[in-house]
This record gives structure tokens, sequence and C-alpha cells, in this order.
């Protein structure tokens, strides 16, 4: 059996157009096996500012605080999970919601980051893929929050991104496909095709790169290192085009 693992960023989650159209995509991949891992970008946002927190990024990377981490456990493995499963069952896919915390599937250290502490933020270290392919041979499809559980016993915030490339490489999935807002990496208002280690890092040194971006091509870097064979980018177009077997989006390669 072959899995692919599909990443989905926060930011269309609340839009219910773009989750219809991935739900109906997702739902519908058979072979290879999807493993979805979600982000909860906008709507952790939203809680953070009622509660009076400030959400703040370093290159892209949430730095979270007891307080906000509570926040994002609250909608990633809360409402964002529960919401997807809901939609996703509802199309007919037997979607099991769960978060890095649960079978004890991604397991993290706090990560070091040179540009400073970012609180309780988790780098993967281990995944638990003897769980996730027993849960893809009773055939079901797992939804997954990057919460996760650190060997101290501690639960991290792990990016969305982060989390999928460990998860991709835990599997020795057959690719991993990020879906986001954007049509791809773009460069001079242009679709990047084929994105390779060297042009990535220019484009990130020089700024053409930024944000959660950045996080994203260096996860879908290291997979490709790591030995997935391939790793997109794209939006929800390009996802429904991958799962109708064709691709679309930034190709991400190892050189
Ligand atoms: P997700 O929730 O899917 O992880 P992010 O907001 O973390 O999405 O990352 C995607 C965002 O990265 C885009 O919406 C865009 O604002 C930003 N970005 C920065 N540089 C680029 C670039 N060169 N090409 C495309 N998007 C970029
Ligand atoms: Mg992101």
């Amino acid at each position: 059996m072959d899995s692919v693992v599909v990443k989905v960023g926060g930011n269309e989650l609340d839009d219910s157009q773009f989750v219809q159209r991935f739900v109906a995509a997702l739902a519908r991949m058979r072979d290879p096996r999807p493993v979805l891992v979600h982000g909860g970008g906008k709507e952790i946002a939203v809680l953070q500012k009622q509660l009076g927190l400030q959400p703040v990024f370093v290159e892209g990377l949430r730095i979270t605080d007891a307080e906000s981490l509570g926040v994002v456990e609250m909608v990633l493995s809360g409402s964002v999970n529960k919401r997807l499963v809901a939609k996703l069952v509802s199309a007919g896919a037997s979607a099991i919601g769960l978060s890095g915390v649960d079978l004890g599937l991604i397991r993290v250290e706090k990560m070091t980051h040179p540009a400073g502490d970012l609180g309780l933020v988790g780098a993967v270290r281990e995944v638990n893929a003897r769980a996730l392919w027993g849960l893809l041979e009773m055939g079901m499809l797992p939804v997954i929050s990057p919460i996760s559980l650190g060997y101290d016993g501690q639960t991290y915030n792990v990016n969305a991104d982060h989390a999928s490339v460990g998860i991709a490489r835990g599997l020795g999935a057959r690719a991993l496909v990020m879906v986001t807002n954007v049509p791809g990496v773009m460069a001079g208002g242009r679709v990047i095709e084929r994105l390779g280690a060297a042009e990535a890092e220019a484009l990130i040194a020089d700024g053409t790169i930024s944000g959660g971006m950045v996080p994203k091509v260096r996860s879908a870097l290291e997979a490709v290192a790591a030995g997935v064979p391939v790793a997109r980018i794209t939006d929800i177009a390009g996802f429904e085009s991958f799962a109708a077997g064709c691709a679309i989006g930034t190709a991400v390669v190892g050189s």
C-alpha cells in the first residue's frame, strides 16, 4: 500500500467553498491512500486576538507561550480538526481525527531556532508510522492536527508544514502535497515550476520567499532530501488536478 501526505493550511479553512472542493477531492483519493495534516492559521489569530493575545511570528513560525498553546490546541485539535472530519465523513470517507499527541503519533523536542526562543514549539523527532499504517489498512483517512507530544510529557505546537514532512518521511510516502492559498511559490509574479535547494535559499535570502512560505519550502526540500519522490506546493485548483492525476503548482526538487 502506498500513501500520500496532504497538508492544508489554515488560511482557507473558514471558506466553505474551498473546504467543499478540498474535501470532495480528498475523499475521492484511493491509491495512494491519503493522510491529511492541517494547520489553523487564521482561526488561531482570531481567537488569540479575542483573548487579548498578540500573534508573533519568526520566519513564519508562531512564537508559542503557555497561554497561546492553549488557544492553538483548542483550535487545531478541537474546532478545525473536527470540522474537517465532519465534512470528510459526510463526503463518504472514513476520516478519523487525531493530533500528534494521540497514539504518540508525533514525538518532538523543543525547537531551537537561530532567531531566538520560540517557546513551546516542537521539532519532530519520531513518527509512529506503524499506528498510521494500521489506520490506513483499516480503510481510514487520518486527519492530523500538528499539536504533538514532547518526551518530557509536555504538548508542543508544531508548524503544520513541519509535521507533514515528518509524517511523509515516517510513512515513506509517495508524495507530499502542500495545499495553500497561492498557486505555488511565486517570483516576479509567476509560479516557479521547479524549485531546487540553492535557488530556494537564494530567494529566501533576498526576501522573495517570506513568511509562511519559508517553513513550507524548507519542509518540501527536507521531504525530497529524505527520499519522498514528489513534494508540491499548490492551491485548491492544483490539488484538484493532482487528485485527478496531473500536476500543477511548484515541484520542489532536490537540486
Ligand atoms: P499556510 O496556512 O498554507 O501554511 P502560510 O500563510 O503559512 O499558508 O504561507 C503561505 C503564504 O506565504 C502566502 O499566502 C503568501 O502570503 C506567503 N508568501 C511569501 N512569499 C511567497 C512567495 N514567494 N510565493 C508565494 N507565497 C509567498
Ligand atoms: Mg503556514
